[in-house]
């Protein structure tokens, strides 16, 4: 686990969605001592209640408007809900906050965010810096709230022109204090990159799961999947209306993948149709030398990192 931090890093962070991402960096940054104060937004009173008493967060609120007032240089706004609804919340933030406060997020797809803020704000404010933490689970809601869920994990900010140098060094130093390594990119690199590898194999796992439940006629179907069905479908079990945004927001990078595959999918149909022995060999020896290589490079980045 990281170190304790000598002094907080944050001062008040607000986390706007108090769900598996914003209740992670919550009791993340709050277990390492590094922010003084945690206060949480929701949207229903219960979830205000649940996140207080499970210590996810000190105080709650179902409006930011509440606590908007006593914001200033050196708080964090962490607005962690579903990607397509961080529009609303940034018209709230933009009417009711100071321009001295650091606003970030960690929605899944960053293209529509910045065209939101720009909508909003004209152009995306200095103190709006736009991130993704690479780390995640099935899980959803503020039970699912895991100090440890970024350590050595990766955090993707997307930097703009626009972006303060003293906003971004403190989401930066934020998401170290909880473990994470904190990479750039462009905003266009990161939908193209995480369309591919992580909002294709979503699409996948769940028209493969909903193609064996509602396509295959066999109503044993599922008794004799075993751990590699569990394994691959693991990801099927995650929140829908989330996936939903994702699909939505990344309309672009997500058609570019899954054309691809569908292609490639077709080709290997084909081969199979055709008993093309040598072409199956070829795929099926390039995916495991590649997945092979991608799994020992995690390994080793994971003993490093705790060394
Ligand atoms: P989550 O556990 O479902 O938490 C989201 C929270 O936002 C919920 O607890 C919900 O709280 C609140 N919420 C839902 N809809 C809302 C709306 N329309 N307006 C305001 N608040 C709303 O989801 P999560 O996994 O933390 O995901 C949060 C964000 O992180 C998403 O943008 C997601 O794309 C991104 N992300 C997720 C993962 C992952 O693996 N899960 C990884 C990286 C990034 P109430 O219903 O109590 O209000």
């Amino acid at each position: 686990m990281s170190s304790l931090t000598s002094s907080p890093v944050v001062n008040k962070l607000v986390v706007i969605g108090i769900g598996l991402i914003g209740g992670s960096l919550a009791t993340g940054l709050k277990k390492r001592g590094a922010c003084n104060e945690v206060i949480g937004i929701a949207r229903s009173e219960q979830t205000c209640v649940d996140a207080v008493n499970l210590k996810v967060v000190d105080r709650a609120y179902t409006s930011l408007k509440t606590i908007a007032a006593e914001l200033t240089a050196g708080d964090v706004i962490f607005i962690s809900v579903p990607t397509l609804s961080v529009k609303a919340v940034l018209q709230e933030i933009r009417g009711s906050v100071s321009a001295d406060v650091t606003i970030t997020d960690g929605a899944s797809v960053k293209g529509n965010v910045q065209v939101a803020a720009e909508e909003i704000y004209g152009a995306v404010p200095a103190q709006f810096v736009l991130g993704h933490p690479i780390a995640g689970s099935e899980k959803s809601g503020v039970t699912a709230a895991n100090p440890n869920l970024y350590e050595n994990h990766r955090c993707i900010l997307t930097p703009l022109e626009t972006t303060g140098a003293a906003h971004l060094d403190l989401i930066t130093r934020m998401w170290q204090a909880v473990g994470a390594e904190v990479l750039t990119m462009t905003v266009e690199d990161h939908d193209e990159v995480l369309g591919a590898t992580s909002h294709l194999p979503h699409a996948i796992a769940y028209s493969l799961v909903d193609t064996l439940a509602h396509d295959i006629d066999n109503p044993n179907i599922f008794r004799y999947a075993a751990g590699g069905f569990r394994d691959f479908t693991r990801i099927a079990s995650s929140d829908p209306i989330m996936w939903h945004d994702i699909m939505r927001a990344n309309k672009t990078g997500v058609l570019h993948a899954l054309d691809l595959f569908i292609a490639n999918l077709t080709r290997l149909r084909t081969s199979i149709e055709t008993e093309d022995s040598q072409y199956m060999l070829n795929v099926f020896t390039r995916a495991k030398n590649v997945r092979d290589e991608f799994t020992a490079n995690l390994a080793t980045q994971n003993v490093a990192k705790k060394d």
